[in-house]
């Protein structure tokens, strides 16, 4: 979470030290009457009414933005009224406490086996995975697992002398970047390289020696929304194993295409139907449709995950076995997840992601057809698009454009490209469930009526948004 280091340095620090209550509410505050100011940054001596306290609270969030209108978000935002209520009837649910809720840990068991299956893990039945808060979470367990693996193949020199490091592309979520640092493994990127926003084959296998711990390829890209060639790069990993007996696991970073492939994509050979591929991981909350935060990680098989990662806990009664980062973690998501398999299938997974395709490939289509606009990716493998403007636009840039359409509620973040590709700032839109055909002709029809005035702009105001986060 964001680290707040006390008020100072706040954008809004001359804010009042009082929060302000609508003496109307003054009758609901028994201790400091209709006058009463509690302190806004301050722990107040006494209790008020809930009704006051939820009305100032409530009003404050009521400024946040429009999260339908974030077009910047992969994580979900719409879910329909039922799945809303199983979420509030499961809130007291702890999901370390298995004992305690035996149906919550058995509703988990059952979403594991059932991306086993989508995944086309060799056998479902035996398959190891847990849900996790997201897939940052899950991208360090499937991290670990590789580091752990590596240094029991390495007994003698690791920790002594060798360092693990661990190959990707320079288009990595900053997951990725954070469990390199944070276990100390080197992050070797591949960068990108004219119009390769990903990672490449090849170049993976030449950055592996004795000490990677393994290859991440993602599925698909936060950065374009493109599919890496997950199969392409085992086959070079195949290749570097035959001519110097390396043998390098993949991760499958599926935290938006896992969701997505299975359903629209069957041809596409990228999960555990590749041997090399040991593990992957999703967001729940992305293309698996549930509001935040739930992930996914899965193992090919119990060996893929060393044993001495599994931890067993008596406190609560039991010793289910548990790999997780966290302890406590709220239980309505893993909830809802399983809702959301039972109430759609697979047959009414494939129409939603289908639907939310059709709409990414259509505003793509169109956002070119205004003629201001490059397209780097037009929706078609992740419902996410990123575009730049055209050759020859000189009055404005991307961030120009991001910024104007923030004016009309819509957040469409600009960004620049990471190594070799520093030079490209793009825009980049992220299709949703519940992002309909209808919201989508509204944004169109904004960028739209913006791009006059921004074509008749002297030169482009700069960059104002400085630093976007995927
Ligand atoms: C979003 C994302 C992550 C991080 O997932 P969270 O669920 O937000 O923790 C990791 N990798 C990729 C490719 C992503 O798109």
């Amino acid at each position: 979470m964001a680290l707040h280091k006390g008020t100072r340095g706040r954008r809004d620090r001359e804010e009042r030290p009082e929060i302000s209550i609508n003496p109307l509410y003054g009758e609901a505050n028994p201790v400091s009457g209709m006058t009463g100011k509690p302190p806004r940054r301050r722990l107040p001596d006494e209790p008020m009414a809930a009704t006051t306290a939820y009305q100032f609270v409530h009003d404050e969030l009521m400024l946040d933005g429009n999260a339908r209108q974030n077009l910047a978000t992969f994580v979900t935002t719409w879910m329909e009224p039922q799945a809303g209520k199983l979420m509030s009837d499961c809130r007291d649910k702890n999901m370390i406490d298995k004992d305690e809720y035996p149906r919550t840990a058995e509703l988990e068991r059952r979403c594991v086996v059932m991306l086993a299956h989508l995944w086309h893990a060799p056998d479902p039945d035996t398959v190891v995975g847990c849900s996790t808060t997201g897939s940052s979470e899950a991208c360090m367990l499937a991290g670990m697992a590789f580091k752990r693996r590596w240094a029991q193949r390495n007994p003698v020199s690791y920790p002594a002398t060798a360092r693990p490091n661990l190959i990707m592309g320079t288009n990595v979520q900053v997951c990725w970047e954070k469990f390199c640092n944070f276990w100390e493994v080197e992050a070797r990127q591949v960068p990108m390289e004219g119009n390769r926003f990903h990672l490449d084959p090849q170049a993976a296998a030449e950055l592996c020696d004795e000490n990677t711990i393994g290859v991440v390829t993602i599925l698909g890209s936060t950065f374009d929304g493109s599919y890496e060639p997950v199969a392409e790069v085992c086959r070079a990993l195949d290749d570097l194993q035959e001519r110097t007996g390396l043998d390098i696991p993949v991760h499958v970073d599926g935290a938006s295409g896992a969701m997505i492939a299975p359903f629209l994509d069957q041809d596409l050979v990228w999960d555990f139907q590749l041997p090399r591929v040991a593990s992957i991981n999703t967001s729940g909350h992305k293309y698996g449709l549930v509001y935040p935060g739930v992930g996914w990680a899965l193992w090919r098989t119990s060996d893929a995950l060393p044993e001495d990662l599994v931890f067993r806990v008596d406190y609560l009664g039991g010793d289910m076995p548990t790999f997780s980062l966290n302890f406590s973690r709220p239980g309505a998501q893993v909830a809802a997840q399983y809702y959301t398999f039972v109430r759609l299938g697979r047959e009414g997974f494939r129409a939603v992601q289908q639907n939310t395709r059709d709409v990414a490939r259509s505003l793509a289509e169109r956002i070119e057809a205004f003629g201001d606009f490059t397209m780097l990716s037009r929706g078609d493998e992740l419902p996410v698009f990123a575009f730049t403007t055209a050759e020859g636009v000189g009055t404005f840039d991307v961030y120009d454009v991001s910024r104007r359409l923030r004016e009309r509620g819509w957040l469409v973040p600009a960004y620049t490209f990471p190594p070799n590709r520093e030079d490209l700032s793009v825009l980049r839109v992220v299709c949703r469930n519940g992002f309909s055909e209808d919201l989508a002709d509204l944004f169109l029809n904004d960028l739209e009526s913006l791009l006059p005035e921004l074509r008749s702009q002297p030169a482009p105001l700069g960059k104002v948004v400085k630093a976007f986060h995927h």
